[in-house]
């Protein structure tokens, strides 16, 4: 894209929600804890059970978020409901949609015990046949890989479950994916089925860091009985937390992608320094027992393409060998440069020769090509919107979601 070519940016910002601010939100409780805070507030114990069933069901399938849509519950519940919790979405700061049809929304959160309001973007990725919408679990990383810009920020806070699963229920309405939504007009979205058909755990910060969280919100997405996500279109991305790698597995069931990045450890230790506390050998011990795996069911590797640092064809064979017995996926990611970072992003010639070697191999490795580059280029018009995240902070960030983008 040109500087010249129209950029299709368009601005719905929603007033900030002092109900969001207040009161407890139900979204992103357990069945079991939504009925305990019910009955807490007075809604007799017999008929919880049915209560939360209905109420689920409002959330969740029908992606209300005003008391008074839930047409089967009495005007004396809804009162009820109304004077002690919410269910509104969080403030959008901005949505940008990028003329290839990648939107971004800026999202905004209470501080929550962070001192202030908090904001994190949300990014979705149409492509023909499915929607991937990149979520993020933590305001900041409290990891510091080298070449990440999120490792330069500090952890600000985690955030909460509602606030993961706000995310994805804000793009579905947003984009008509909920029964009485409409879908905006001339919006790119597939053709047929969901608009968020997908859901990566690649935006900011580590979700194995924040593993309650990011549990409670994923077990919420891909419940039968109410988003109904396929856990196979759900994708978990670590920088190899190890004992929480098994958690996942047993506790969650999404696919995981490793950020993986080197094949050795003393690169690694440099480039994801969670490689000291977990090195290679535990990390693929980690991922040869995740559950489930199959032909069908692979392992995504993220690897950065760093120039003259991890692109050799050396580094490409020793790769293949480090994943012989893991069913794989390679996602060969061109660095996206920030203003202060060390590396550069190899020459395409060697991510084409490095891609070459692993597919003779017997991987297929999309170069992941980034997308949405003309909102990522206006980026730095949030700024005056925005003081919170500055606007370097800010590209890195859009870089390496957009970068990232879903899983079939
Ligand atoms: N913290 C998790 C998930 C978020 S990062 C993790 O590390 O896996 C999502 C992906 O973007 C990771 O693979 C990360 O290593 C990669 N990434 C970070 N900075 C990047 C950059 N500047 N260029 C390209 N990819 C980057
Ligand atoms: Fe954190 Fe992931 Fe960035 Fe590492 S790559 S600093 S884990 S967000």
């Amino acid at each position: 894209m040109t500087a010249t070519e129209a950029i299709a940016i368009e601005t719905r910002p929603t007033p900030p929600n002092l109900a969001f601010e207040n009161r407890p939100s139900l979204i992103g409780l357990s069945r079991e804890d939504m009925a305990k805070v019910l009955v807490e507030k007075g809604v007799p114990e017999r008929q919880a059970k049915m209560r939360v069933q209905q109420i689920w069901h409002w959330l969740y399938v029908r992606g209300i978020s005003d008391f008074d849509d839930m047409l089967n519950v009495s005007k004396d519940l809804r009162a009820l409901l109304k004077a002690h919790f919410t269910i509104a979405r969080p403030e959008v700061v901005e949505e940008q949609i990028s003329n290839d049809g990648t939107r971004k929304w800026l999202l905004r959160f209470p501080p929550r015990g962070a001192g202030r309001p908090v904001e994190v973007e949300t990014v979705y990725i149409p492509e023909e046949g499915r929607g991937t919408l990149c979520i993020s679990s933590q305001v900041g990383c409290s990891l510091t890989c080298d070449f990440c810009h999120t490792g330069t920020q500090r952890l600000v806070r985690n955030l909460t479950a509602e606030e993961i699963l706000s995310q994805l229920l804000l793009a579905r309405d947003r984009l008509g994916d909920f029964p009485d939504k409409e879908t905006p007009q001339g919006a790119i979205v597939p053709l047929d089925g969901r608009k968020v058909s997908n859901i990566v755990m690649m935006g900011m910060g580590e979700p194995l860091y924040n593993f309650d969280n990011v549990k409670a919100a994923l077990l919420i997405a891909t419940d039968g009985d109410g988003l109904s996500l396929s856990r196979r279109r759900v994708t978990l991305s670590t920088s190899g937390v190890v004992p929480e790698i098994y958690r996942t597995g047993s506790e969650i069931g999404v696919m995981l992608a490793i950020s993986l990045h080197a094949v050795r450890d003393d690169l690694r230790d440099e480039l994801v320094p969670i490689n000291k506390k977990y090195p290679l050998k535990e990390l693929m011990e980690a991922c040869k027992a995740y559950p489930g795996l199959s032909n069908a069911r692979r392992i995504t590797f993220e690897y950065v393409m760093l120039k003259g640092v991890n692109d050799s064809l050396a580094d490409a064979r020793d790769l293949v060998k480090l994943l012989k017995g893991v069913p794989a996926k390679i996602n060969l990611i061109p660095f996206n440069p920030w203003p202060g970072s060390k590396y550069e992003c190899s020459d395409w010639e060697t991510i084409e020769a490095f891609s070459d070697f692993i597919n003779q191999a017997g991987y297929a490795s999309p170069i992941r090509t980034p997308r949405g580059r003309d909102i990522l280029a206006a980026c730095g018009q949030l700024k005056s919107e925005s003081e919170r995240m500055r606007k370097t902070e800010r590209l890195a960030f859009e870089a390496m979601m957009i970068a990232n983008h879903g899983e079939d």
